[in-house]
């Protein structure tokens, strides 16, 4: 394994000052990134440790939200009082990742800025040296998809579609102070710095969680080939907030993830159900349909050595069922 200096700052200032050598990375729970530093996959001489700055661990209320400390392991997440009570299906998502050793070292942030997966790159060093460097490992090509100009390996976190069904703000550091972007934002920048070998020039400090109207309806589904420690072949979440009920739908997100490079939206379902004139009694076949068509042109399903994209597809049904608990707790 390539040895590296671990680095312990105190402070943001501290954190961010040794961020700027272009070789030097974060490390949260390290979950993620040191297997791929062990397999070579990653390089960093400087890797900086978070968990000595105690602002990255708070979590609190504040007058536009919850924050959330990028720090907080997922286990912490999923203990919270404070987030049982106004996102449970939050906590519901964060408990389908990995296993309890993985949560309890995984953090909240780690998990957002995971690398993306693909059976080319999560390889040993000794795998890879049969087959040419890809875009992901500073090459030419995708062995994936010949003709993309982009990487295409997937991006699994469980806990993106749900931060951004409830459209989520996230906190970041810089000198000249903290500043806010969405998280769909961010997110864009990571999937794009990762699939060119390149580090998401961000320091994360945390999320910012809107406080929701006391009916709203949150939830996850998570469809893997084994029940734990199992990255997703598909996940989803669902949120309603139902402004109007019995009347149209306006306030309806439904974001599905781990089936491309990054969440998609299916904003043609969504639209569809807010353009109905009146009930939506009656229609729920159709809802489903639409959605699972949309799903299939915007996924963007690769080869994986354990599921077949044929079996991808046939996990897309999760959605459906989702739909159907919405349905039957609002319209029916
Ligand atoms: C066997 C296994 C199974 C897994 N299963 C799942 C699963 O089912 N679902 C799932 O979603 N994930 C899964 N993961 C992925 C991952 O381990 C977890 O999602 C975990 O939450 C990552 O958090 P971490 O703190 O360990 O991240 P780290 O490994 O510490 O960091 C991941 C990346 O984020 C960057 N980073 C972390 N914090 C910050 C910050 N505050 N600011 C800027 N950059 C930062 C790091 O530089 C690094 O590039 C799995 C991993 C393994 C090894
Ligand atoms: S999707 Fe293509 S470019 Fe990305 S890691 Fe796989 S083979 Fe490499």
């Amino acid at each position: 394994m390539n040895t590296f200096d671990y680095l312990t700052p105190e402070t943001l200032e501290q954190a961010w000052a040794l961020f700027q050598n272009t070789d030097a990375v974060f490390l949260a729970g390290g979950t993620d990134y040191m297997p791929l530093h062990k397999k070579g996959l990653k390089t960093a001489s400087q890797v900086i440790g978070l968990h000595k700055i105690p602002y990255l661990k708070k979590i609190e209320n504040r007058p536009n939200g919850l924050f959330i400390g990028a720090m907080l392991s997922l286990a912490d997440l999923i203990k919270s009082p404070l987030v049982n009570a106004a996102y449970p299906a939050l906590c519901g998502a964060a408990r389908f990742v990995a296993s309890p050793q993985i949560r309890n070292m995984g953090t909240i942030g780690g998990n957002i800025l995971q690398d993306r997966r693909c059976m080319y790159f999560n390889q040993s060093a000794d795998w890879r040296q049969s087959i040419d460097p890809c875009f992901k490992t500073n090459g030419k090509v995708c062995h994936q998809a010949p003709r993309s100009p982009t990487c295409r390996a997937i991006y699994h976190s469980d806990l993106a579609p749900v931060l951004l069904a409830l459209g989520v703000q996230v906190e970041c550091f810089e000198p000249k102070g903290l500043y806010q972007k969405t998280l769909s934002e961010l997110i864009r920048e990571h999937i794009d710095c990762n699939g060119r070998m390149q580090k998401t020039k961000t320091l994360l400090t945390g999320f910012i969680v809107p406080a929701l109207p006391a009916n709203t309806r949150l939830k996850f589904v998570k469809q893997s080939a084994r029940a734990s420690l199992d990255f997703a072949i598909m996940n989803a979440a669902l949120c309603y907030k139902p402004e109007n009920a019995g009347q149209t739908v306006d306030n309806l997100k439904l974001i599905v993830g781990a089936v491309g490079p990054e969440p998609i939206e299916l904003t043609d379902t969504e639209n569809f159900i807010r353009e109905q004139p009146s009930s939506l009694v009656s229609l729920k076949e159709t809802i489903i349909e639409k959605a699972l068509a949309e799903i299939n042109v915007k996924s963007a399903l690769i080869r994986d050595t354990g599921v077949s994209v044929k079996a991808g597809k046939k996990a897309f049904g999760a959605v459906g069922r989702l739909i159907e608990e919405w349905y039957a707790e609002n319209i029916a």
